[in-house]
């Protein structure tokens, strides 16, 4: 068992981590920076460092910090929350190399499953459906490249095999633009991440994007916990989660989830981990692996009662996974609004002073959040600053929830995103469910 764990994130994950530990007994250490101390989790914690100035890259980006930080505190393991150095095997590496535990897979998985060709071919192994293509890195022979790419029809999606954050991919729709546009893809790939490997996949017209959440323990088992639908995106942004998925046959469902734990146990899988699919014609198409906790994991745990960072700290600890399957029971449905510290409209950040704020409640409602009255948001890190997550025993029970939630929920003093939440759980495509990945942008833009 874990005695003592830094936790290497700020704002509402942070927060969310330190309430597993205190439930389990383990000792926490925060680190944050020096624009930071007024944290949340700062003032919880066992024990804080001040790990550097403001910019992400000289404070929760730094590595040697981060691990003198955990000798000096004498913690056993590090939670790296999502964002920053979650995915980062070198970091991971460095961390297990100084004698510590990095709550997480190994640094191996976390570099297989990085690069996104190595992800494929991992799942190719182990039966994965992924999204017909090139199934590994274009060469120079451009007749062959030229083969692939009308073999499985226009158009197609070249993408960066270190890619990430929705960068580094471009669409390519007919056969004259695409030598030019693998060369333009791969000089960014090169400047933006360090490797212009890129390769090529069928691009889907109107997908959904459905993943699936999965536990392993590194010696082998794992379980499944159900599915999320993501398709509420912004610029590759999630906006609106909820699980389970809607309106997908039971069948197709149970058979993807089960392929993907028997993927994972294969590989011998070490903590949380999702598989990202987009759904098209009822079929799933693999297209990358987060080796993390995720935003949305919350409403995972709303349905099945399960605290998924409770599970990586006993995990981390070295314990074998103690859920079984046929124990892990979906019931009833729920949403998480991401709320952003943005202009509804614009969608440009607004940090500042929350003089007020009011989170909302009642049975099936939980707010994960680092707020409080008089918390100044910085305006140096991302612009969430809240989620809320309501589970109800329907879907529509857990939508009215959220919107009844929304309508109570306030954050004075800087402009926020719940206005879009509310436009968006009244909406009627979106109620309907199942709405594709480009539904929220064009809401949008007809907006305009
Ligand atoms: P990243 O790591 O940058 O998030 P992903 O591979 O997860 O990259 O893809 C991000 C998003 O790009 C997907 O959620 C989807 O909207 C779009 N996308 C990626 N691959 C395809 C594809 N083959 N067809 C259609 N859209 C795609």
């Amino acid at each position: 068992m874990l005695e003592k764990v830094l936790i290497a994130n700020r704002g509402e994950i942070a927060l969310r981590v330190l309430r597993s530990c205190k439930q389990l007994g383990i000792k926490t250490v925060a680190v944050h920076s020096t624009a930071d101390k007024d944290l949340m989790h700062v003032r919880l914690a066992d024990e804080s460092v001040c790990i550097g100035p403001p910019s992400s890259g000289e404070s929760y980006l730094n590595a040697p910090a981060i691990i003198s930080a955990m000798e000096v505190t004498d913690a056993d393991a590090v939670h790296p929350g999502y964002g920053f150095l979650s995915e980062n095997a070198d970091f991971a590496e460095q961390v297990e190399k100084s004698g510590f535990i990095f709550i997480g897979p190994t640094a191996e998985t976390i570099r297989n499953m990085g690069d996104k060709v190595s992800a494929i071919d991992v799942m190719l192994a182990g039966g994965v459906p992924t999204v017909p293509g090139s199934n590994g890195p274009i060469d120079s022979d451009n007749k062959k490249t030229l083969a692939i790419a009308k073999e499985i029809g226009y158009p197609v999606i070249i993408k960066a095999a270190a890619g990430g954050g929705g960068r580094g991919m471009r669409v390519v729709k007919n056969e004259a633009s695409l030598l030019k546009a693998i060369f333009v893809t791969q000089t960014e790939a090169k400047s933006f991440f360090g490797s212009s490997v890129v390769y090529l996949e069928k691009f889907l017209e109107n997908p959904r994007h459905v993943e699936i959440q999965i536990i392993g323990d590194g010696q082998g088992n794992a379980i499944h916990l159900g599915d999320r639908d993501c398709s509420l995106q912004r610029r590759h942004q999630k906006v609106l989660e909820e699980a389970p998925a809607p309106n997908i046959p039971a069948e197709i469902r149970n058979s993807i989830s089960q392929t993907c734990v028997k993927a994972c146990e294969k590989m011998k899988y070490r903590g949380a981990g999702t598989l990202e699919f987009l759904y098209q014609d009822e079929r799933f198409y693999f297209i990358e692996m987060n080796t993390r906790v995720q935003v949305e994991h919350p409403v995972t745990e709303m349905i099945t009662g399960v605290d998924i960072v409770k599970e990586q700290l006993l995990i981390a600890g070295g314990e074998q996974l103690r859920l079984k399957q046929e124990n892990i029971v979906i019931s009833g449905h729920a949403f998480e609004c991401r709320i952003n510290a943005e202009d509804p409209n614009s969608f440009l950040p607004s940090p500042g002073l929350v003089k007020r704020f009011h989170a909302p409640g009642g049975l099936g409602v939980r707010v994960d959040s680092h707020l409080y009255n008089g918390y100044s948001v910085p305006p140096f890190y991302d612009s969430l600053i809240g989620k809320l997550i309501c589970r109800g025993n329907t879907r529509k029970e857990a939508l009215k929830r959220t919107e009844v939630a929304l309508d109570e929920m306030l954050v004075d003093g800087i402009r926020t995103n719940i206005p879009l939440h509310r436009e968006l759980v009244r909406d009627i495509g979106f109620i309907e469910g199942g709405v594709n990945i480009h539904y929220l942008e064009k809401k949008l833009e007809a907006k305009d």
